[in-house]
């Protein structure tokens, strides 16, 4: 049986426990009716594009994270220009050693961004967990969603393009724990089939899972539990908030979410995908 796991509540929610939650020992608050994560506060009630599936290409990280980098660097250079005669004053040399800072920046960020996609490419950890999915890969995700809205693209579809080389990143690295050291997290606004599916699997493997009603509930049971690896669901603009938050402390494999029914409520995921990503962990 798989461990079990109290879920926070808040006293305004009301609960309902799956039958199928119940069998795995697990006890799931879940609401019946929506209530907005603060990543969609500024949702306007219309229906999400293409029916709240934001599954995309990968094209649109790497290329808006290029041009944001490239706008650091211009930045940078602009700034360098307006205040070369105060920072000459300071030091004749201190203007020229700055431009030169900016270019080897440049560089590196090219560099970097070329062995991220080569790692993507080949399916292989070419760079070491800290430089790549564990650490810069990490800094780069609000970078590329800001510079995507610039440029009129929703967020949704540049969070799920970074999730996509996230995972490939997390996948190519070799981590194996024991059932009772992986914690499955998953949110509240799953529909029910999708729920019974992620409490079967659940089952089978013999994994805790979590339902988090708020990302701060999330890292709380994570902080609790001390699991060895996290098999996370939500929806792009969580997972990206939660990845950021968690992914450098410990393995997660990440597994975004569909919202036919727009955010927070009815979400559906890839069962197949999902249990791929606990096996994935598991020795
Ligand atoms: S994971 Fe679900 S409940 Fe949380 S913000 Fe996303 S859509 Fe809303």
């Amino acid at each position: 049986m798989p461990n079990p796991v109290n879920s926070p509540t808040t006293p305004e929610t009301p609960a309902t426990a799956s039958a199928s939650a119940r069998q795995a020992g697990l006890l799931v608050k879940i609401e019946t009716d929506r209530r907005l994560g603060h990543e969609w506060d500024e949702w306007d009630g219309k229906p999400l594009p293409n029916a709240g599936d934001f599954r995309t290409t990968t094209g649109k990280y790497f290329l808006f994270t290029a041009v944001g980098l490239a706008g650091m660097v211009a930045v940078g250079a602009v700034g360098i220009y307006l205040l070369s005669p105060r920072l000459a004053q300071l030091a004749s040399w201190l203007p020229r050693a700055l431009y030169i800072a900016d270019v080897m920046f440049a560089a590196a960020g090219a560099l970097w961004l070329a062995l991220i996609g080569l790692s993507y490419a080949t399916d292989r950890a070419l760079l070491p967990g800290r430089f790549a999915e564990r650490g810069l890969l990490l800094k780069t995700l609000r970078l590329s969603s800001r510079v995507g809205e610039v440029f009129g693209v929703q967020r949704d579809w540049t969070d799920n393009a970074a999730v996509t080389v996230y995972e490939r990143l997390a996948w190519a690295r070799e981590w194996r724990v024991r059932a009772n050291e992986l914690l499955i997290l998953i949110p509240r606004c799953l529909s029910r089939a999708a729920l019974d599916g992620v409490m079967d699997i659940a089952k089978r493997y013999d994994v805790a899972t979590f339902v988090a009603t708020r990302g701060a509930y999330a890292r709380q049971a994570i902080r609790e539990r001390r699991p060895k690896a996290v098999v996370a669901v939500a929806c792009e603009r969580d997972m990206v908030s939660g990845l950021r938050d968690v992914a450098g402390r410990l393995p997660v494999l990440g597994l975004t979410m569909q919202l036919p029914n727009g955010p927070c409520k009815d979400a559906s995921l890839d069962l197949v995908k999902m249990e791929a990503f606990v096996r994935k962990y598991l020795k």
